[in-house]
């Protein structure tokens, strides 16, 4: 999910941050998902790349730092799907994350049909079968011939893209340099991120960058910091009725979200240091920039 969209949807989803690794793709390497094999041409690696320089960071853009909705897993469903199956926020801003599976952003659209190959066999796994390979009845295609040819996938994909490259650009930048020295450039931390998983941690460093915008922007930081903390307590209270062995690390986890919210909550009511940056016509732009931002969702 974007920043925007977990402050909108602030009483049902737990925020975090989701760090992974993305291993850059080169020529000559093979990308394999269920029955399905690519190798890499040069146009793939370049493709790949470009994505890599607007949506990753580090030196190689190999990593991901996303705003992400939190919940138990052992609950195994997410906190807006309904009893009867619906989403609950489908006409409310659903993200935009949902309006793209079963496609990646990270991936070319030219590789998306080795994505749907992929998705094909994890679907299978869960007991669904929705995607099929070929031509049939009633049913439109939605990647072929190396193009997502499905207008509205088409649409999700590029906003999807577009969020974010918004979303590093207004505080991924800033989350990457402030993890620098105590995640990104330490072996023993960096192994804390599972391979083809991510590491979550508090929400609270994409906030503080956004935060220092303006204040209105510490306003609706610490606002969205208050509903966060009644959302986690209640959530706790629900895992603590269950009575779950495998809740218990992430009702840990959960509490420490709240304690680095009740200390973010406490430093944003200190004064706003007085920004480094002398240009107040630049200073107002990037406020406006990232109330309206904030706003968005
Ligand atoms: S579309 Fe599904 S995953 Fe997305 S918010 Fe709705 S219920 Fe949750």
């Amino acid at each position: 999910m974007s920043l925007p969209e977990l402050f909108r949807h602030r009483d049902r989803f737990i925020g975090c941050l989701a760090i992974g690794r993305v291993p850059r793709k080169r020529e000559g390497e093979r990308l394999r998902a269920g029955a399905r094999e690519a190798l890499l041409d040069a146009g793939d690696a370049a493709a790949f790349d470009a994505l890599a320089q607007t949506l990753l960071h580090g030196a190689d853009s190999t990593f991901s730092i996303v705003a992400h909705g939190y919940d138990y897993p052992s609950l195994a469903r997410c906190p807006a799907l309904e009893a009867d199956g619906r989403c609950a926020i489908h006409l409310q801003g659903k993200p935009v994350t949902c309006e793209v599976v079963p496609l990646d952003p990270l991936v070319p659209d030219r590789l998306q049909h080795i994505v749907l190959a992929g998705r094909k066999e994890s679907a299978g796994y869960l007991g669904a079968d929705c995607i099929h390979e070929g031509e049939f009845d009633g049913a439109a295609p939605m990647v072929a011939q190396g193009r997502v040819v499905d207008a509205s996938a088409h649409d999700a994909l590029t906003r999807r893209r577009v969020a974010l490259e918004a979303e590093r650009e207004i505080w991924g930048r800033a989350v990457f340099a402030a993890l620098r020295r105590d995640l990104f450039e330490s072996p023993a931390a960096l192994a804390r991120i599972p391979s083809g998983g991510f590491l979550t941690i508090s929400l609270v460093p994409a906030l503080l960058a956004v935060a220092g915008a303006s204040m209105r922007c510490r306003d609706l930081c610490v606002d969205y910091i208050d509903s966060q903390i009644a959302l986690i307590e209640r959530c706790i209270e629900g895992a603590l009725l269950r009575r779950r062995l495998e809740d218990r690390p992430v009702t840990q986890e959960l509490r420490s979200f709240a304690q680095a919210y009740r200390q973010a909550r406490a430093t944003l009511a200190q004064p706003l240091p007085a920004s480094r940056v002398q240009d107040e016509a630049w200073v107002a732009k990037q406020a406006v920039r990232v109330e309206a931002y904030l706003s968005r969702g």
